[in-house]
């Protein structure tokens, strides 16, 4: 079955188009025949690329002034000259990755009118992104009217959190009222990994307690047992956690309170200024990108180099609570932009955990850089392991699940 997996954010439009089906899933045979991004969208020079396995990269520049004129470019590309099929009517579903569905969904589900009711009431807790999701179905819908189209939630896979790891020290009257709680998300990217690894290793995910860590521009940890996710580090919202490219994670909450007072900016620009100043860029001086400070720690710069060890530190602290909070760890997975580029953090991240049972083999590690397998010693109790994500992949599965039940 041919699957079209849309990524709508504010100002760009992923697309796949996977073939899977119930068998190809359990068989990990699933075939991407297509994908490609529009960036810019809105705007006279949007930037296309578009990619087919085994053909050259195609890359061009157009006007697409909406979410409505990208999805029209993205059939265009999968049914003319370049394309890899010969009419839409072979999409027999559509995936939606949609970001915040609050505690409204702990599943994937297939998009109606309610779901949309609530999914738009999530916006409250995902103004920059669910707004977009929603267009991005809407539109779609419109291209392809008579297939199912089905929702995935970064945050459903988190939604078997207990009380004990999503409440805050805060009066539980803000969680009844306004919702405050940890909500988690890179659900999707945790749970294919976890599964995968599961795959990988000839077990079962309900034998397994593992630590995934999705580390890219923006990077998050999960404790995953018998499969179910117990507890992650991005919280209400994704600044929470991990040191990110320019997210803060973790600090005093006092801290901000005290820089509004000495330095005069507003609410709003705090806001900006957490999300969009801070994390490796605000430490190094220098970029948010891990290959920037990679190359520039080789250089001799020290500052990169203390950006590239806090980094790591946290993971390395969030890897002992998490294991605390399971009662041990089976595998420890990294992924994500950085976790499967950089041999660097996963070695820095892991160092020192021996008295845990976690030994990675350095060289393995480097040799393996951007494949997959375990990167442990043969010796260590606590396998390590890195699995390059694939969303888009999880999104046409959950979408074909739905709609086979
Ligand atoms: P993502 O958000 O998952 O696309 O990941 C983006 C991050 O991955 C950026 O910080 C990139 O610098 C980092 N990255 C990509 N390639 C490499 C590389 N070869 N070495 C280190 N970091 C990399």
């Amino acid at each position: 079955m041919k699957v079209l997996v849309l990524n709508c954010g504010s100002s760009s439009v992923k697309f796949q188009l996977i073939e899977t089906d119930l068998e190809a899933i359990k068989t990990n045979s699933d075939i991407c025949l297509a994908k490609g991004r529009i960036e810019r969208v809105g705007k006279e020079d949007a930037k296309i690329v578009y990619e087919v396995p085994e053909r050259e990269k195609y890359k061009t520049v157009l006007p697409i002034l909406n979410h409505a004129a990208a999805i029209k470019e993205t059939t265009e590309l999968l049914t003319g000259e370049l394309g890899v099929i010969g009419d839409l009517k072979e999409i027999e579903a559509v995936g939606h990755r949609t970001v915040h569905g609050g505690e409204d969904f702990s599943d994937s589900t297939v998009w109606n009118d309610a779901v949309l009711k609530t999914v738009e009431e999530c916006s409250k807790l995902a103004p920059l992104h669910n707004p977009h999701n929603i267009t991005g179905y809407l539109e779609a819908k419109k291209v392809f009217p008579d297939v199912p189209h089905v929702a995935v939630f970064d945050t459903a896979f988190h939604q078997t959190m207990k009380p004990v790891a999503y409440l805050y020290g805060l009066p539980y009257e803000y969680y009844r009222k306004y919702k405050i709680r940890r909500y988690g998300f890179h659900g999707t990217s945790h749970r294919y990994v976890s599964y995968r690894a599961a795959q990988l290793l000839g077990k079962d995910l309900s034998d397994l307690k593992i630590i995934t860590n999705h580390l890219g521009n923006g990077s998050s940890v999960a404790a995953i047992d018998k499969g179910q996710s117990v507890d992650t580090s991005m919280g209400y919202t994704p600044l929470e956690g991990l040191v990110m490219g320019t997210r803060c994670g973790d600090i005093d909450p006092s801290i901000p309170l005290s820089i509004i007072k000495s330095e005069g900016i507003s609410a709003e620009e705090m806001d900006t200024f957490l999300n969009k100043k801070c994390g490796l860029l605000g430490i190094s001086e220098l970029s948010n990108d891990m290959l920037d400070l990679e190359n520039a720690y080789y250089e001799g710069n020290e500052q990169a180099e203390l950006a590239m060890r806090i980094f790591c530190y946290r993971i390395k602290k969030y890897i002992g609570a998490y294991s605390a909070a399971m009662n041990g760890v089976d595998v420890i997975i990294f992924t994500g932009g950085i976790g499967e580029n950089s041999n660097e953090v996963r070695e820095w991240s892991t160092e020192g955990l021996d008295f845990m049972g976690a030994l990675i083999d350095i060289e393995k590690n480097k040799e393996l850089n951007r494949g997959e397998g375990i990167i442990s010693k043969p010796e260590s109790k606590v396998k390590i392991m890195l699995i390059p994500t694939n969303e888009e992949l999880l999104i046409a599965r959950d979408t074909v699940r739905l709609i086979s039940a």
